[in-house]
């Protein structure tokens, strides 16, 4: 099936309209009619190879939300008409330890990437959700029980949502915790919204003294101008953990001092260039970690999705139509989000 699709043919090309292919389904495929997708920071960085390994045509998007269409025949959990989501893995391996223990992304074998990973499917590697449809094996579809109503702030649960939700669950953040969220965009934000909602002190911490505000409205209950020294330095030794959503090279150092003895930094930003090299002084000192995080499994995904739903939280969005898509690009290497740009493939047509 040929669909419309929004994408890029080199890393210096603007993005734009493209036809691509889908597989019809097969035994064990979802057939998706893509309503929204969020548009991530890793868009921007891959689409403009920013990080190593871009295959192109590029088709971005990796937090998909959308309604089934068709299922293969050896599929029972998922009928036509289903509000479904699909997030930053289409495959792997099924067999692996990791997998086996709900750990997809650190597939053994290597997960599927949503976009830019291998494919048997014509160009010969995977496109995203920047597109009218997708097929997918049922193992990496997710169901969605907010009400269809919330679907465009549900899209980007798929990608900021669970990256921010499992190392929160990993390193078991709960009540009696000081936790700090640093950089408040898409995944900042929903950063924010998940560790208020497990019941712990939040603290974000912004480059954009405009956002404060929102941040307290997000769900922190204090917000941190990381360029103020004072401000900063009245954090010190004080936090359990913080997650650190940057997607730019800084300095790591001014947030390990920020740590409590035994308290960790967990890294998911992946910028374009190396942070500088951590001062071993401030880790050893108070016996303090750097860790670092990828997205989450598909049963943690659902689980989040679930809390979400439960809960009532979706992310706060801009819906834009394709030909605004490298206007938000702009706006987010200048940290201008508030708080998730999400695409409406009506404007694909
Ligand atoms: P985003 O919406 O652009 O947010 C990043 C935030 O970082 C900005 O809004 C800004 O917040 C802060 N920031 C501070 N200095 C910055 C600078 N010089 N340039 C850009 N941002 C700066 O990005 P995102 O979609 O949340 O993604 C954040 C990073 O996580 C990206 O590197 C992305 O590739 C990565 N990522 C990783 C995973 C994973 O599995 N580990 C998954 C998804 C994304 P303030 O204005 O508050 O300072
Ligand atoms: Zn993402």
């Amino acid at each position: 099936m040929t669909v419309m699709a929004y994408g890029a043919y080199a890393a210096d090309t603007p993005l734009e309209s493209m036809q691509i292919m889908r597989r019809a389904p097969d035994p064990h495929d979802v057939a998706i009619a893509i309503v929204y997708c969020g548009i991530c920071h890793s868009d921007l960085h891959t689409v403009r190879g920013e990080w190593e390994g871009t295959l192109f045509p590029c088709v971005p998007g990796h937090e998909i939300v959308g309604r089934v269409t068709a299922v293969g025949s050896n599929v029972t959990t998922f009928e036509v008409g289903d509000l479904v989501g699909v997030g930053c893995m289409v495959d792997s391996c099924q067999s692996c330890p990791s997998c086996a223990e709900g750990l997809e992304q650190y597939c053994e074998a290597g997960m599927v990437p949503t976009y830019n990973g291998p494919s048997a499917d014509a160009p010969g590697h995977t496109l995203g959700g920047y597109a009218q449809a997708i097929t997918v094996n049922e193992n990496f579809v997710l169901k969605i029980r907010h009400g269809e109503e919330h679907l465009a702030a549900v899209a980007p649960l798929l990608c900021a949502g669970i990256t921010t939700w499992s190392p929160l669950r990993h390193w078991n953040i709960g009540p009696g915790m000081k936790v700090g969220i640093v950089g408040i965009g898409g995944l900042g934000h929903m950063g924010v919204k998940l560790a208020h909602a497990l019941g712990v002190e939040v603290v974000a911490f912004t480059t954009s003294a405009d956002k404060c505000d929102a941040a307290l409205a997000l769900g922190a209950d204090q917000v941190v101008v990381s360029r103020n020294a004072d401000e900063m330095a009245a954090q010190a030794d004080s936090f359990d953990f913080i997650l650190n959503t940057v997607a730019a090279s800084h300095d790591l150092d001014a947030y390990t001092a920020l740590l409590k003895r035994d308290g960790t930094m967990t890294l998911v930003g992946v910028p374009e260039h190396a942070h500088p090299t951590p001062a071993v002084f401030n880790l050893v000192s108070r016996r303090r970690s750097i860790a670092g995080s990828m997205i989450g499994g598909i049963a943690e995904t659902q689980e989040m999705l679930d809390f979400c739903a439960d809960q009532g939280i979706t992310a706060d969005i801009e819906l834009i139509r394709a030909d605004e898509i490298e206007a938000a690009f702009e706006r987010m290497r200048k940290g201008d989000v508030k708080y998730r740009f999400v695409l409406d493939t009506a404007s694909l047509a």
